[in-house]
């Protein structure tokens, strides 16, 4: 059969919100004769700890390089075990191989696509470091369990915060539960500096330690060598990474950071539109699920449904033809164990995290977009729900 697409022109699964004052500092730090590491990260980094409430911020290349030294200044290595979804994205398991420690694969919640504590506590061995959770979606995961666990088992709790900076879990923002903290300012994500992250932290020797290893292992960064106080002299400490940020992406991120919660707002219209609408589609999509952490703030960075056995299409299917009326969407995420490398080195089954991955996709959410595009988002999975139950 014939279909009609609803719009004209293709509506993309994700879109930076970038206005005149994102170009403007960005301009700024051009201008300023100062493109690496310098006045505006530190700025950042301030402006960030003083957002969410914390002690230190560490800014990073990427959300993965925050991630990475997040194990290296929790000095985790060979032998040591981290437990992890797999049902998140690859860089929260590949950090793990990079420092030469274990990924121990853990299954998720039906209901939050977060991690399942039960299932967390059945893995943990006399190896076990740490436990990664990763907000899914910027849902918070179960903090309280995963804290209570790590207490009673010496383990160090690391968020993979990529998906909820602004989220609030029990009326903190995230940052202010974990150990270590980290976030990803990667071009689709809820506030971007092109490629960026942050490491976030209470602790003062971790964020030392997170620091040196995120710049070479040298105890001074340049600014303070290459300005009229400082001097030529640095010593490396230990061999570390050239993990840091720039001045142009940290002028982004000044800017971006302030309109957070004005960007989240208008992300979370969008969510109370698709689950208000949505639902009349009962039996054919299985919408994000109110829980009790939906008393909290919920970022959401993504809107994942998933379709139901009703369909005459599988889910692939029903991803062509939203593509084939204008409507791009995504899938988050292809589970890390099944992956070739993970399916050979570390094969296990995860009964939920594949139940879930062959029926789930993500649909378009983001604060550049209208409630006009959210009403063809919805149109369109009507239509199609009309033409293939
Ligand atoms: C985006 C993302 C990352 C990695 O962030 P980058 O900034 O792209 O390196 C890590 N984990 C999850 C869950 C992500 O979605």
């Amino acid at each position: 059969m014939t279909l009609q697409p609803l719009r004209k022109d293709f509506l993309p699964f994700a879109k930076p919100d970038i206005d005149e004052t994102d170009i403007e500092e960005v301009i700024e730090a051009l201008k300023s004769g100062w493109l690496s590491k310098g006045p505006k990260v530190f700025q950042f980094e301030k402006e960030l700890s003083e957002f969410l409430g914390v002690k230190h911020t560490v800014s990073c290349n990427s959300g993965t390089a925050a991630l990475h030294l997040a194990l290296l200044a929790a000095g985790i290595g060979p032998k040591d075990e981290v437990i992890v979804p797999s049902f998140t994205f690859c860089a929260s398991v590949n950090v793990i191989l990079h420092v030469g420690a274990k990924p121990v694969f853990v299954d998720i919640d039906e209901d939050t696509l977060c991690l399942d504590v039960k299932e967390v506590a059945k893995k943990i061995t006399k190896n076990t470091k740490a436990i990664m959770a990763v907000h899914f979606a910027g849902r918070a995961a179960d903090l309280t369990s995963l804290r209570q666990i790590c207490d009673e088992n010496n383990l160090l709790l690391i968020e993979d915060a990529a998906h909820a900076i602004g989220t609030e879990y029990q009326g903190k923002l995230i940052g202010n539960h974990g150990d270590i903290v980290c976030f990803s300012f990667y071009a689709t994500k809820n506030m971007t500096t092109g490629e960026g992250g942050a490491l976030v932290t209470n602790h003062d020797e971790i964020a030392e330690k997170a620091r040196l290893y995120g710049w070479l292992g040298i105890s001074k960064s340049a600014w303070n060598r290459y300005s009229q106080s400082g001097s030529w002299f640095y010593e490396v400490k230990l061999p570390g990474y050239k993990y840091n940020m720039t001045d142009i992406q940290a002028g982004l991120g000044i800017v971006q950071l302030r309109k957070l919660e004005k960007m989240r707002k208008k992300r979370a219209s969008i969510a109370n539109y698709y689950l208000d609408r949505l639902k009349e589609l009962d039996d054919l999509v299985i919408l994000p699920k109110k829980t009790e952490s939906d008393i909290d703030k919920h970022s959401w960075h993504l809107f994942p449904i998933q379709i139901t056995s009703k369909w005459k299409i599988g889910r692939d299917d029903f991803i062509e033809m939203m593509k084939k009326m204008n409507i791009g969407t995504s899938v988050h995420f292809i589970p890390v164990h099944l992956h070739p490398y993970y399916k050979e080195k570390y094969p296990i089954n995860l009964p939920v995290t594949e139940k879930v991955y062959s029926r789930i996709l993500s649909l378009p959410i983001y604060s550049a977009m209208t409630m006009a595009d959210a009403e063809d988002v919805v149109n369109t999975i009507i239509y199609l729900s009309k033409h293939y139950q």
